[in-house]
């Protein structure tokens, strides 16, 4: 006979042929097949219904039985020891700044095989589901074949009971692994398939492997027990004959330091065996497997226990500690004679699944691990590849991988740039439109000039203050007289060069990284960008139909974003925009249950009507800050002066933005000249509020000209083509604004109030424009 002809014979190739076919078969027809094999092989018919052992049975308390509590004493050893052991995420930090490690995270679903019949073993199903809870598997499919009645075995649903576990199906053999491994209607693909069984089951295993995670594959078990003098004969033969009770195939071996020793556990086995219940299969299995080997020397031992490589191995001599380092393979090693392999089986807490067939070599006993899987994770500092980038570089070309190097390249040549923080690189610049013209209503500027009276005070003051000395006093001054007439602590007045720096540095102090920002939409446009800027996270809750805003939706995105920050740009830029104070201060209250601070932006608020004015809330509330400016009712675009009133506490804490003596004595004399004369300014307020009315009663009955109501120097108007309208508008020497991207605004221009007489060349250069 060729060698190939008693290949095909043996009777591994039947089983390696059979199984293909049940893979081929489940994977074609699923639940279908499952249950075909079943009644072909467990001689029971199931339906697909039937096949999961119902959850409420599983979820019955277990009985109180003998085997029961002991087996409850048995897993909470076994968790104990699991959770010493489990594997544990750790990063180190190296000389370079890199952070390294190896994160370890759960396996997501496993399967679990329990043999039926004779090999029926609760213990086992504790060996695989204790690890797999441990290691944070989410799904535990338990799978098991059924009896001659078509039921599970009761100790497994014991056992079941006592572990937790809710996901049994009634099926085994080829046909559970390629069900787990595939998945069928009624059977879940599992991520990784565990636990011993026949033949079919063990070559399943292996032809799915790659398909689905596989455990070890188990053989015959295996012990080996090393006696000395100080071993007792009698328990040395209790546990070779506790190991050949298992199996006709189990192989145990005695490796003895003397003749004395082994004639005397020969004689122990002698005089026990025949009392066995099981001493027919314990003899046979001695017969055919056992080795009784007297050793010259602990290196001797040592030597043939690694050859070996046994699954258990048990060391019952004087000083057991002192010849551990001598082995190296073994899949669980018992210590002293008080350590019988008997009790490692059910409960002394390690796995009891092992590496058998000399894999010990290479494998590893059962453990959480087994149920997890690592990643390594890999935190490299600014300028790694700058440093030591160009090693990568070197190795990456010697493997021919130029795009490998490049990638590097690009990162090492980099550094040589300087670059900012990736928020700040993601910002499209806000840019203020200079263009000249003669009629300028595009800024929402005061149309007057600083009355020169005023300005000659300025000087006169300036002229007779030292320049030469870093000058604080007057700024403070200024600030305190601005807190005292809003009836404010000192100190909760913030000065700035313009409003618009005294909002940054809201959104640097309160903003940042991991925080979020709200505000209404469409608003003033340099919201976002200083959001953008200082990494803050943004969201817009929309302004209604006529532009008003909606507390009610406003508070409720406060309450599902918990924003650190607030905007409410009153009246709200470009839309004019008012809100009644009670709406605000509910938002107040509401952004203050989850530390929100409300911004309250009033660059317009001189034009707006005195019962809007909002001074008491930085009194009432310890959440608000006011922002105001002398850009647009004092005039003062151009000279730069804003400040915020806040709660004492808020304004301390955001005065550590503020670079030291900020604000120049030119700002805090301009400031307090101004607010000596506000009743100036007040006056004037008046007259541009008049000619504002004027020109937009004058605007709406311009056919094709929409007026929006306002609460500011500014409003806004609809027109059929605003693009066209703007330009028309441009050529006759009239500049308007464009108010930003926003959908609802795409029929609107912005216009602020002007002198009589350029209010009356807007309104010429309208009519024109849309004639
Ligand atoms: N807030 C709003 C709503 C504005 O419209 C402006 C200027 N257009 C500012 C703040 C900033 O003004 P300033 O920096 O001149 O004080």
């Amino acid at each position: 006979m060729s060698a190939g002809a008693e290949r095909r014979d043996r009777p591994e190739d039947a089983v390696l042929a059979s199984v293909r076919e049940v893979i081929a078969s489940v994977r074609a027809r699923g639940d279908e097949a499952v249950l075909e094999y079943t009644e072909r092989w467990d001689r029971v018919r199931l339906e697909p219904k039937s096949l999961r052992v119902p959850v409420e049975l599983l979820r019955e308390p277990a009985e109180v039985t003998p085997v029961a509590t002991a087996f409850r004493r048995a897993a909470a050893r076994i968790e104990r020891f699991h959770r010493e052991v489990r594997p544990r995420t750790t990063f180190f930090e190296d000389e370079e700044g890199a952070v390294l490690g190896m994160r370890w995270t759960p396996l997501e679903s496993v399967g679990l095989y329990v043999p039926g019949g004779k090999a029926s073993y609760p213990s086992t199903l504790a060996m695989t589901a204790i690890p797999a809870r441990i290691a944070g598997v989410r799904r535990i499919v338990v799978v098991s074949p059924p009896g001659p009645h078509g039921e599970v075995s009761p100790e497994v649903i014991v056992a079941a009971r006592i572990l937790g576990i809710d996901e049994i199906y009634r099926v085994g053999g080829a046909q559970a692994i390629a069900a787990l491994a595939i998945g069928t209607e009624t059977i879940p693909r599992v991520d990784k398939i565990f636990g011993p069984g026949n033949a079919f089951v063990a070559e399943a295993k292996k032809q799915l492997f790659g398909e689905v995670g596989i455990d070890l594959v188990a053989g015959p078990s295996e012990l080996v027990v090393w006696a000395d003098e100080s071993a007792e004969p009698e328990w040395v033969a209790a546990d070779l004959m506790a190991q050949a009770e298992h199996d006709v195939d189990t192989r145990v071996t005695l490796l003895a330091s003397s003749e004395t020793i082994l004639a005397a556990v020969r004689r122990a086995l002698d005089r026990e065996i025949e009392r066995q219940p099981r001493a027919e299969t314990i003899r046979e299995s001695l017969e055919r497997n056992g080795s009784f080997i007297v050793v010259a020397s602990d290196e001797e031992a040592a030597a043939r226990i690694d050859a070996i490589a046994p699954e258990h191995l048990s060391i019952q001599v004087r000083d057991p500690w002192a010849v551990l380092p001598l082995i190296r393979n073994a899949g669980a090693i018992f210590l002293g004679k008080e350590s019988p392999v008997a009790i490692g089986d059910y409960y002394a807490g390690p796995n009891h699944v092992l590496p058998t067939g000399r894999t010990a070599r290479f494998a590893s006993c059962l453990s959480v691990e087994d149920f997890m899987k690592r990643s390594n994770v890999c935190a490299l500092p600014d300028g790694f590849a700058a440093r030591l980038g160009q090693d990568v570089e070197t190795l990456a070309e010697a493997e021919r991988l130029p795009a490998h190097g490049y990638s590097v390249r690009v990162r090492r040549e980099a550094k040589g740039k300087a670059r900012p923080r990736a928020g700040i690189r993601a910002v499209t610049p806000y840019v203020l439109v200079e263009e000249d013209a003669e009629v300028k209503l595009n800024q929402n500027e005061s149309p007057l000039d600083v009355p020169l009276e005023i300005k000659d005070e300025v000087a006169r003051r300036l002229r007779d203050l030292e320049w030469n000395r870093y000058a604080q006093r007057i700024p403070a001054s200024l600030a305190d007289a601005i807190a005292a007439d809003a009836r404010l602590d000192s100190g909760s007045v913030v000065l700035g060069t313009g409003s618009n720096l005294v909002l940054q540095w809201i959104f640097e102090a309160f903003g940042g990284p991991g925080r979020s920002a709200l505000f209404a939409a469409p608003s003033f446009s340099l919201y976002p960008l200083w959001a953008d800027i200082t990494e803050t996270r943004t969201r817009e809750v929309p302004l209604g139909e006529g532009f008003e805003y909606r507390p009610d939706d406003m508070i409720r995105a406060i309450e599902a974003e918990a924003p650190s920050l607030v905007f409410l740009c009153l009246p709200n830029n470009p839309t004019g925009t008012e809100l009644d104070t009670e709406s605000v201060r509910r938002i107040v209250r509401s952004a203050a249950r989850s530390g929100g601070v409300v911004v309250i932006d009033e660059a317009y608020r001189e034009f707006s009507e005195p019962r809007f004015d909002r001074t008491s809330l930085a009194r009432e509330h310890d959440n608000v800050i006011l922002v105001r400016t002398c850009s647009k009712a004092f005039a003062a675009a151009g000279m730069r002066l804003g400040y915020l009133l806040a709660p004492l506490e808020i304004a301390t804490e955001l005065r550590k933005v503020v670079p030291p003596v900020h604000v120049s004595l030119f700002h805090a004399v301009l400031g307090q000249v101004i607010f000596e004369r506000k009743d100036l300014f007040e006056a004037r307020v008046r007259e541009l509020l008049e000619s504002r009315d004027e020109l937009m009663t004058t605007l709406a009955e311009i056919p094709g000209v929409k007026v929006v109501p306002t609460h500011a120097n500014f409003f806004l108007f609809e027109v059929a083509e605003p693009g066209k309208v703007f330009a028309r508008l441009a050529e006759r020497g009239v500049l308007v604004r464009r108010p930003g991207s926003h959908s609802a605004l795409a029929r609107h221009l912005r216009v602020n109030v002007g002198t009589r007489e350029e209010n009356e060349r807007f309104v010429a250069a309208l009519r024109e424009a849309l004639a």
